[in-house]
C-alpha cells in the first residue's frame, strides 16, 4: 500500500514513513538500501556520522528509482560547526551521496557547549535558499534548546528526537505544535531495547492480528509522527510497511500512551557534545 504524505511547514511533503540506516555496517548499506527500495520504501534516513552515506548513494544509483520520487535526508555531525566548515560538511556528504541536493538536511545534536550553533543554523537558511537542502531541520533539540533556534526566524520543518511509547517527549509537544514543527521519531521501536512485546502493546498486537512492531509503528502514524524503522532484515522491512490495512481505536491508542514513563533509551542531548 502508499506511503502517506504530509505536507511540511514549508510546504514541501515527506513520506510519513521511511527506512532509518544508524548501525547499518557500511560494508552492507548498498544491500540493505537495496532491498528497502525493492521493498518500496522511498524516504531514506542518513547521516554522516553513520559512515554509510556512500553505501546509500551506491544503492539509488543502481535502483533505477528516478530521484524525484526519493526522499533523502542526511544530518550534520557535531564536529562541524561555523558557516564554512558547515558548507564543507554538506559539500562532503552530497558527493558521497551521489547527489546535487538532500530533500532534509539536520542539524544532528544541539551541542550545548559549542557558540556556533546559530551560525551553523543560519548557514542552514542559506542552504535552503541555494536548493541543496529542498528543507531543513534539527534533531535532538527538545524544549531546552529549540527556543533559541526560534529566534532566529528561521523555522525548521521538523525535529528529529528519541520518541516511542515509554518515552514521548511531553514536554516538547506543545513547542514543536505552535510552530508547526513536525515530528520525526527516532528509535521509534525503542532501538528493540525494550520489551514492548510484553505491555499492552503485546495485548493489542494479539487483537489485531498484527506484531507488537506493527502495532507501535501504527501508534506514531496515527500520532502524526514521521518514522523510519531501522531493520537489516527483508522480512521486517515489508512487515514495518504492512501497517495501512488497519487501525487502532481510540482506547487502544489511549491505552499505548499511558506507557509514558519519561524513560529514554539513548543519550540526553545536555550530555552530547
Ligand atoms: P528503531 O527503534 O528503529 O529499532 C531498531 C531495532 O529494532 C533493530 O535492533 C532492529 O533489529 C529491530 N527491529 C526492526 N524492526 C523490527 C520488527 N518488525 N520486529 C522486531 N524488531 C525489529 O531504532 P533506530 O535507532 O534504528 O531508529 C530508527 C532510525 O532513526 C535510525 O536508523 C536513524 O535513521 C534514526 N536515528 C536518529 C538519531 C538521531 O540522533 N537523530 C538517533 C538514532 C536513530 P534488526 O535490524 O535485527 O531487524
Amino acid at each position: 500500500m502508499t506511503v502517506p504524505t504530509l505536507t511540511l511547514n514549508d510546504g514541501k511533503s515527506i513520506p510519513q514513513l521511511g527506512f532509518g540506516v544508524f548501525k547499518v555496517d557500511p560494508a552492507e548499506t548498498e544491500r540493505i538500501v537495496l532491498d528497502a527500495l525493492e521493498a518500496g520504501y522511498r524516504h531514506i534516513d542518513t547521516a554522516a556520522i553513520y559512515g554509510n552515506e556512500e553505501g546509500v548513494g551506491a544503492a539509488f544509483a543502481k535502483s533505477g528509482v528516478s530521484r524525484d520520487e526519493l526522499f533523502i535526508t542526511t544530518k550534520l555531525w557535531n564536529d562541524r560547526r561555523g558557516a564554512e566548515d558547515t558548507r564543507k560538511a554538506l559539500g562532503e556528504s552530497l558527493e558521497k551521496l551521489g547527489l546535487d541536493h538532500v530533500d532534509l538536511y539536520l542539524i544532528h545534536w544541539p551541542t550545548p557547549a559549542s557558540d556556533k550553533v546559530i551560525e551553523t543554523w543560519e548557514t542552514f537558511g542559506e542552504f535552503r535558499e541555494q536548493g541543496l537542502a529542498t528543507s531543513i531541520g534539527v534533531s535532538n533539540f527538545d524544549h531546552r534548546y529549540l527556543p533559541a533556534i526560534l529566534e532566529t526566524g528561521i523555522v525548521p520543518a521538523v525535529d528529529q528526537i528519541e520518541l516511542h511509547p515509554q518515552f514521548q517527549q511531553v514536554e516538547s509537544l506543545d513547542l514543536l505544535a505552535q510552530n508547526d514543527i513536525k515530528i520525526e521519531a527516532w528509535g521509534p521501536l525503542g532501538q528493540g531495547k525494550v520489551d514492548y512485546a510484553n505491555t499492552v502493546i503485546g495485548e493489542i498486537a494479539q487483537s489485531v492480528e498484527k506484531s507488537w512492531a506493527q502495532v507501535v509503528i501504527r501508534w506514531h502514524l496515527q500520532k502524526g509522527h514521521i518514522l523510519f524503522p531501522k531493520t537489516n532484515r527483508k522480512e521486517r522491512m515489508v512487515e514495518n510497511k504492512n501497517v495501512f490495512d488497519f487501525e487502532l481505536s481510540a482506547e487502544q491508542m489511549a491505552a499505548i500512551d499511558a506507557l509514558e514513563a519519561g524513560a529514554r533509551v539513548s543519550a540526553d542531548p545536555a550530555e552530547v557534545n
